[in-house]
């Protein structure tokens, strides 16, 4: 696949030469609305109907003719329009017609003046301003037009694409299957969490933030547990998720040396590019395809598998489930204190970012040791610093990228 493996590769080679060889690989089903939350659109859609569908008031107040108005005599009410009962009688020459938030306005009403401009004596109401045409009045299609595109297929359906479709009486939908992601973690050291720990064990933390990445994706998870760094074990489960699964996502075994077994597997089976990336942390990354599936090896030490996940496996899972994927917003701050760093690496330093007096200011966490799990869970920023640039003084602008959906 023409990876080059000499040198280091930049994170934006690595994602764009991934997203060039992926593809959508989720066919579609039709939802009930209500269970297509977290779901991909399938297709665009538009609305078969104008939001509001008719004229009505956006306040409580009367509607008002301004011809009527003109001598400046008060008008005598003709009746009432509430939300879902029109007024529907006569509506005479100097008269006008009290209105509710959400009724429709009646036919001929130029404007809608609120209750508090008004002075109401039994049923003659004098009006206290002198409205202008439209005043308080919300169009038919002002929000939506009938045919209008509103949500594009790619869309991930969030609690603010709910209320839009079903204001539209949207009952179902059409949405991607969930992608289905096997992960495990490798290394004779892993024990499961509620074992005991022997000298030289430590728990396997990656799979619990893998997962719950997956999770707030709307992935499927297919989780094969630890497998240890044994050839026949991890042959299998490298074959169990690739016939069950559109993706494999492990951690650990690939950093040099000690990958030899996954690596080896990985050639016999697939087509596997280790790369050693310009990255801090997350150096080392495996990317490529088994038979059936896409492969992302991601490095064993936790808080590198993480930001990997974050930055690189999130948009190349969002391109397979077909969802539009857009990056996190980075801002400018000013560091508050030092900030260790040396030339040739991007890196991604976890940072506290809040509110100064002057603007902007970012703080370490602390040890930024790719281990050390408490920088991150500390963290609610990526402090980004640029490959070439060596340490930061205090002062200095730096970039900062605050958490996105998986991380929050
Ligand atoms: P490796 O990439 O397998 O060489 O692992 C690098 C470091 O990450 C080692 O200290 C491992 O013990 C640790 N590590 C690997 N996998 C996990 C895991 N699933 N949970 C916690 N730590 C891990
Ligand atoms: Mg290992």
């Amino acid at each position: 696949m023409g990876f080059d493996t000499s040198g280091l590769l930049p994170l934006s080679d690595a994602l764009q030469g991934m997203l060039a060889q992926l593809d959508g690989c989720c066919d579609s089903e039709q939802l009930p609305l209500p269970e297509a939350l977290g779901r991909v659109l399938a297709m665009d859609i538009a609305s078969p109907l104008s939001v509001p569908p008719f004229d009505n008031s956006a306040m409580d107040g009367y509607a008002v003719r301004l011809a009527d108005l003109a001598g400046g005599a008060p008008l005598i009410m003709a009746g009432k329009a509430f939300a879902g009962q029109p007024y529907q009688g006569e509506w005479p020459a100097g008269h006008c017609v009290r209105i509710m938030t959400g009724a429709p306005v009646p036919a001929g009403t130029d404007a809608v003046v609120m209750q508090e401009e008004t002075q109401a004596d039994g049923d003659r109401i004098t009006f206290l301003t002198t409205p202008v045409p439209g005043q308080n009045i919300r169009r038919r299609g002002e929000d939506i037009c009938e045919g209008a595109s509103v949500l594009a297929a790619g869309t991930r359906l969030t609690a603010r694409e709910m209320p839009l479709l079903a204001s539209l009486g949207i009952a179902s939908v059409s949405v991607r299957r969930p992608l289905k992601v096997a992960i495990f973690s490798t290394g004779d050291e892993l024990k499961p969490v509620g074992t005991p720990l022997a000298h030289g064990n430590i728990y396997d933390s990656n799979r619990y933030g893998v997962r719950a990445m997956l999770d707030r994706m709307g992935c499927d998870c297919l989780d094969l547990g630890i497998i240890p760094d044994d050839p026949a074990q991890l042959r299998a489960a490298f074959q169990k998720a690739d016939c069950e699964a559109d993706a494999l996502i492990t951690t650990g075994g690939v950093s040099v040396g000690e990958a030899d077994f996954t690596k080896q597997l990985l050639e016999e089976l697939g087509e596997i590019g280790f790369w050693k990336l310009a990255i801090k942390p997350g150096k080392p990354f495996a990317f490529g395809r088994l038979p059936h599936a896409w492969f992302f090896g991601l490095p064993g030490n936790p808080v590198s598998a993480m930001v990997t996940f974050d930055q690189l496996v999130q948009p190349a899972l969002a391109k397979l489930a077909g969802q539009r994927f857009e990056r996190p917003l980075q801002l400018k701050a000013i560091a508050a204190e030092p900030l260790k760093k040396a030339p040739g690496r991007l890196d991604f330093q976890r940072g506290i970012l809040a509110q100064g007096q002057n603007g902007l200011e970012v703080r370490s966490t602390g040890s930024q040791d790719s281990a050390v799990f408490s920088s991150l869970s500390r963290a609610n920023c990526y402090i980004v610093l640029e490959r070439e640039r060596g340490r930061v003084a205090a002062g200095e602008t730096v970039t900062v990228e605050p958490f996105g959906g998986l991380l929050l």
